[in-house]
């Protein structure tokens, strides 16, 4: 037996030798392959030959190797006997091991991935020699699942995205659906997140998420689901709940995750949010609906002001059924010429003299009552059907003009309003330009008006088209001044005229001490950086008196004008040139 063994060990030593001898090239070759592991073994499986990547990946030196049977080296245990019967049948019956990717063992018993090729040499001799050749695949697994994350979920937070959470939410439903529970879904919007962007840095607003994913996450259970779904906005999903009465705790407990200040690099800073709720069933039967369901809720609550909670509900339900018929209802109403300007007069506020008019779109529909542009406009931004519309008024706003010019009426210039997403659009200062050039028109004949927020998330384009026309001297005014952004610093970043201060702030600065200090600080900002100052919404002596008092340029209002049609301006402008004292009180 010993005599046996003693032979064996010296035909394997002897096999061995034999190789290293007549393969010296082919073993320098694979000796410089630095990630191309080799591995020899004769019919025995024991290791012949064992190149230096073999002993990076696997971690055994070539000298602990060299007699020991493949599967008490890098053979995880499952795949012990698989393997050993493979090897056999590919000698015996010369059936081949194909290439495959395998899981093999590292010394330290870690798995290791590696794409394997197998070999035979000498196949129809008495010393096969299987030689594997093992390409070390743990950086592509690494890479893969590294996209794979980037793609399931958020770099900040490391949070499942949107896409992600919609699939986990879509499993939760399921389950919710079998157990005849509840789940509620909470769509989180952060109030006035720009300002902690704008004012404190990019760097900070990070800290501010990471630091309200890290306190929303705390207070989930396991089968609970989270999301970052986009800058500023969070889903959070609860399963498991067994009645309607359970969800306005839930509810406050996502609201008093806000309630302490967040902790910045130079001070804290408080945060309030706007949540909407959605459950399953009631608001929808699969993840997408709710999710919509959910975000509708949350417009409606960031609609109403800050830290709002708004929940879905057959209201809303019949108000989005509204808004989409709506919504096709314009579009046909472009088609059909329902839409008209109006204009309303601005008077100086000294002399009461007209000096501009205002252009506001109209919606006259054929089959029913007219319908206001605080209705429709943000619906035509939704849809993107502002574009056509927004270009519709441009055209006529300039003919309009152009026209009356041409019959010698002194109507000065008339401002358009611009919304957000019309300024997204790529070439709408071409068009604008395509416009006046046809209408032979200038400075003097038209004007833009774009509120702050269409300013504060102006990009590189948009920046540079305004610059343009404020360099050839056109008024850009700030509209509803005061109702967004509440920094007055960033004003002189943007190329502006006017500023147009805000309904609301008139109508109170009569008995609200607090609106006339804004008012008041608003025009004489206003005024030191060069600035017309505009007050909107007049509707009675005593804001005029005040108005007055503060110094505002111009005043626009139903106490002097409301908007007119065309044919009225006309009436108004010829009586007016008719009693030159006109308006002046
Ligand atoms: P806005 O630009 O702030 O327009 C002023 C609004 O205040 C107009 O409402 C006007 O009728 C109203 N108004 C004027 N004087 C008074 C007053 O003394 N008292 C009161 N209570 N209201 C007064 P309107 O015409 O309903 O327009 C609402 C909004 O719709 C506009 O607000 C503007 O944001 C948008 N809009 C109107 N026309 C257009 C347009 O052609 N394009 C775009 N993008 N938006 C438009
Ligand atoms: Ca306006
Ligand atoms: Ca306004």
């Amino acid at each position: 037996m010993a005599d046996q063994v003693a032979a064996s060990v010296d035909e394997a030593s002897r096999v061995r030798r034999q190789y290293l001898e007549s393969e010296q090239r082919f073993r320098a070759l694979l000796e410089s392959l630095p990630k191309v592991a080799v591995q020899g073994y004769d019919r025995h499986r024991r290791v012949i030959y064992w190149n230096e990547a073999s002993t990076h990946l696997y971690g055994y030196t070539a000298e602990e190797v060299f007699g020991r049977a493949l599967e008490e080296l890098i053979i995880p245990d499952d795949m012990r006997d698989g393997l050993i019967a493979a090897h056999r049948a590919w000698i015996e019956e010369g059936q081949e091991i194909p290439a495959e990717e395998l899981e093999l063992r590292h010394r330290s018993g870690e798995l290791v991935p590696v794409f394997s090729h197998h070999v035979m040499l000498n196949e129809h001799t008495d010393e096969p020699l299987m030689f594997c050749v093992d390409v070390d695949l743990s950086e592509q697994k690494q890479a893969h699942r590294e996209l794979d994350f980037a793609r399931r979920f958020d770099r900040l937070t490391q949070l499942p995205n949107r896409e992600y959470f919609e699939e986990q939410l879509s499993a939760a439903v399921k389950d919710a659906q079998a157990q005849g529970m509840l789940l509620v879904l909470v769509y989180l919007d952060i109030d006035r997140f720009v300002e902690v962007n704008d004012t404190l840095g990019y760097q900070e607003g990070d800290r501010l998420l990471l630091q309200l994913a890290t306190r929303l996450d705390q207070g989930l259970r396991c089968t609970d689901l989270m999301s970052r779904a986009s800058g500023d906005e969070f889903l959070l999903a609860f399963s498991g709940i067994a009645g309607e009465e359970d969800i306005p705790r839930l509810v406050l407990k996502v609201q008093q995750v806000l309630r302490s200040p967040f902790a910045l690099e130079e001070a804290s800073r408080k945060l309030t949010a706007c949540l909407g709720v959605s459950v399953f069933p009631t608001n929808g039967e699969s993840a997408a609906e709710l999710i919509r369901s959910a975000d509708v809720a949350k417009n409606r609550a960031k609609l109403k002001g800050r830290g709002e909670v708004v929940y879905f509900d057959q209201r809303l339900h019949d108000e989005l059924l509204y808004q989409h018929r709506l919504s096709d209802r314009l579009e046909r109403a472009v088609e059909a010429g329902e839409l008209m300007l109006h204009y309303q007069p601005q008077v100086s506020a000294a002399s009461g003299r007209l000096e501009n008019l205002e252009a506001l779109l109209r919606w006259y529909p054929a089959d029913g009552p007219p319908v206001s542009p605080t209705e429709f406009i943000p619906l035509a931004e939704r849809s993107g059907l502002i574009h056509r519309i927004g270009d519709w008024v441009m055209e006529e706003a300039c003919r309009q003009r152009a026209a009356w010019r041409k019959a010698g009426l002194e109507v000065g210039r008339i401002d358009i309003n611009f919304s957000g997403s019309q300024m997204n659009s790529p070439d709408l200062f071409a068009r604008l330009d395509e416009c006046l050039e046809r209408f032979a028109l200038g400075p003097r004949d038209i004007g833009l008006e774009l509120t702050e927020n269409v300013l504060i998330d102006a990009d590189q384009r948009v920046l540079e088209g305004l610059q343009r026309l404020y360099h050839r001297g056109f008024r850009i005014a700030i509209d509803d001044f005061g109702t967004g952004y509440s920094s007055l610093s960033y004003l002189k970043r943007f190329p502006v005229t006017a500023l147009k201060i805000d309904r609301a702030f008139v109508r109170d600065a009569p008995t609200q001490p607090e609106d006339r200090a804004i008012m008041e600080a608003t025009v004489f900002i206003g005024h030191r950086l060069g600035l017309e100052v505009v007050a909107e919404g007049v509707e009675d002596l005593e804001q005029l008196t005040l108005i007055r008092e503060m110094r505002c340029d111009l005043v626009q209002g139903f106490y002097f004008f409301a908007p007119m049609a065309p044919g009225e301006i006309e009436r108004l402008v010829i009586g007016m040139s008719a009693t030159p004292s006109g308006l002046s009180s």
